[in-house]
C-alpha cells in the first residue's frame, strides 16, 4: 500500500480527555474513529491489525475441526425470555422494538441462539462432540464506556460454543478451547496467563480467563508466587482447577481463599471460557435421543475480545514515540520510507524495492509522499511498523540504505544490491 493513497489520518495532538496511552495512540495514528460515546469506526490501519488477529484465529479453530459459522446481530427477544435473561442480563441489553412491535435485542451474548441452532442443526447423537466458533459484533450498553476500544459499546467477539453428550466429554472440549486459547494468544505475541474465575452472568462451574498483565488494567488477579514455575504454554486444565495459583479478585473473595502469599495485580481480560452443562438446552428443550435414553446436551461457552486485542498489544508495547507492533499483529511488516521522493533514483529505487518485497508476499507500506522528512519519521514511529527501510541522501551518494528495528531501535547500513536477502536477516535477526 502507498501511503499517497492510503487513509492515514494522523494527529499530533494528544485529544482530550484520553485517559490510555492505548487509547491516545490508536486516535493518533489514525486506527480508530469513535462515531458516538462507544461506537468506533476501524479505519484501514486499524482494520488490518483486526484482520490478521482474525486470520490467527480462524486458522487456529479450523485447525481443530471446530465450524465456522456467522449468527446475526440482532436477536429474538423470546428465546432469553425462555432462558430466563430476558431481564436478569440488565440495563447492559440494548433492547429494540421493530415495526410490528414485536421484541428484539442487539446481542451481547450467544448461548441462547447457539442453542436454539444446535436443536435444529445437530440431528443425531453420532454428531457428537461438535463446536461452532463466530467472529461478530455484539452490543453491551456499558455504563462508563471508556477507553476506547478496550471498552466500547459495540465491540468484536470471537465466541464459541461445544457441545457434549457426557460430563467427561465437556471436561475434554474444555480441555481442548483452554490449551487452543493459550495457543492463540502466543501465536498473537501476548504473554497470557489462564486465571482461575468466576463464571458470572453465564452459569456453570468451570471457568477461566485469559489475562495480560498490565498496570493500567481494569481487572484484578492474584498471583501467587510459585506461580512462576509454571509453563502456561500447554497444561492439563484439571491442573490450575485444583492449584490455584492465579485466580481473579472475584473468584478469591468467593472461595475465601488464603491469599498471603499472594500478589495483587492490575490486568486486562481478553478472554474467557465456562463449562455450563445443560442450563440452556434444558430451559431451550434441545433434546438428543441416545441408546441411553433422551439427553440435554451439555455446553461450553468460549469468548475472545478481539477489539480489545490491539489495545491491550498497544497498552504493553508502547514508547514516548508511538506504537511498537509485535510482528505477529503488525498492520504491515515492514515501512519503506523514501525521503526524496523527488529525486529520480531514489524514487526507481523505492519504486523497485516496494514491487520486489511484494512480489516475495512482504505486507508493505511505502512512504512515497511528498512530505517533511520530520513528518515521515515521526508518522512512522507512531504507527509503529516493526521494521523501516530507509532511502535517503545515502544512497545517491554511497549506493546504501538502511533498515531499522522500531522495536530496539538497531539501525544497519547496507549496499543497495541484493536487499531482499538482506532485509530477510535482519528480520531473521530480531526472533
Ligand atoms: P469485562 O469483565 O472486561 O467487562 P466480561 O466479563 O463482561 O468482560 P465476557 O462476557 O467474558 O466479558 O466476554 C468475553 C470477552 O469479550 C472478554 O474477555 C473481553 O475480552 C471482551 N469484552 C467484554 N466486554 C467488552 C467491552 N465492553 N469492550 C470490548 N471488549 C469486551
Ligand atoms: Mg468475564
Amino acid at each position: 500500500m502507498k501511503i499517497s493513497s492510503f487513509c492515514l489520518p494522523t494527529f499530533k495532538e494528544v485529544p482530550s480527555d484520553v485517559k490510555l496511552k492505548s487509547h491516545e495512540l490508536m486516535v493518533r495514528s489514525g486506527m480508530i474513529r469513535m462515531e458516538t460515546s462507544g461506537i468506533y469506526t476501524w479505519l484501514p490501519l486499524g482494520l488490518r491489525v483486526l484482520n490478521k488477529i482474525n486470520n490467527i484465529i480462524i486458522k487456529e479453530h479450523q485447525k481443530l475441526n471446530i465450524n465456522h459459522i456467522l449468527m446475526p446481530t440482532i436477536q429474538s427477544a423470546e428465546i432469553w425470555k425462555k432462558s430466563d435473561r430476558y431481564n436478569s442480563y440488565g440495563a447492559e441489553m440494548l433492547k429494540i422494538k421493530d415495526r410490528h412491535a414485536k421484541d428484539l435485542i442487539y446481542g451481547p451474548t450467544n448461548e441462547e441462539m447457539m442453542t436454539v441452532i444446535g436443536s435444529n442443526v445437530i440431528r443425531s447423537y453420532k454428531n457428537f462432540p461438535i463446536s461452532f466458533f463466530h467472529i461478530q459484533s455484539k452490543f453491551r450498553d456499558e455504563i462508563r464506556p471508556r477507553f476506547g476500544v478496550m471498552r466500547a459499546r459495540e465491540f468484536i467477539m470471537k465466541d464459541a460454543y461445544s457441545f457434549d453428550l457426557t460430563l467427561e466429554d465437556l471436561k475434554k472440549s474444555y480441555e481442548l478451547f483452554y490449551n487452543l486459547y493459550l495457543n492463540i494468544f502466543n501465536k498473537l505475541g501476548l504473554k497470557i496467563i489462564p486465571v482461575k474465575a468466576l463464571s458470572g452472568e453465564i452459569g456453570g462451574d468451570l471457568s477461566h480467563e485469559f489475562h495480560v498483565i498490565c498496570e493500567s488494567g481494569e481487572s484484578e488477579i492474584y498471583l501467587d508466587g510459585n506461580s512462576e514455575n509454571i509453563d502456561t504454554k500447554k497444561i492439563n486444565y484439571d491442573f490450575f482447577e485444583k492449584n490455584y495459583f492465579v485466580s481473579t479478585t472475584d473468584y478469591a473473595e468467593e472461595k475465601k481463599m488464603n491469599t498471603t502469599n499472594y500478589t495483587k495485580l492490575s490486568s486486562i481480560e481478553l478472554g474467557h471460557i465456562f463449562a455450563f452443562g445443560d442450563k440452556y438446552t434444558k430451559k431451550l428443550k434441545f433434546i438428543i435421543n441416545t441408546p441411553d435414553g433422551n439427553i440435554n446436551p451439555l455446553m461450553g461457552s468460549y469468548g475472545i475480545g478481539i477489539s480489545r486485542i490491539p489495545a491491550a498489544s498497544i497498552e504493553i508495547n508502547n514508547d514516548s514515540k508511538g506504537i511498537i507492533w509485535p510482528k505477529e499483529i503488525s498492520p504491515f511488516d515492514l515501512i519503506i520510507i523514501n525521503l526524496k521522493p523527488n529525486d529520480e533514483n531514489c524514487f526507481k529505487f523505492s519504486d523497485e524495492l516496494y514491487s520486489k518485497l511484494l512480489s516475495e508476499n512482504f505486507d508493505v507500506l511505502y512512504d512515497d509522499r511528498d512530505e517533511r522528512v520530520g513528518v515521515k519519521f515521526s508518522d512512522s514511529d507512531l504507527i509503529g511498523i516493526p521494521f523501516q527501510i530507509i532511502i535517503g541522501s545515502n544512497y545517491l551518494s554511497e549506493n546504501t540504505i538502511q533498515i531499522k528495528n522500531r522495536k530496539n531501535g538497531k539501525e544497519l547500513e547496507i549496499e543497495a544490491d541484493n536487499v531482499i536477502e538482506k532485509i530477510n536477516s535482519f528480520i531473521d535477526d530480531d526472533k
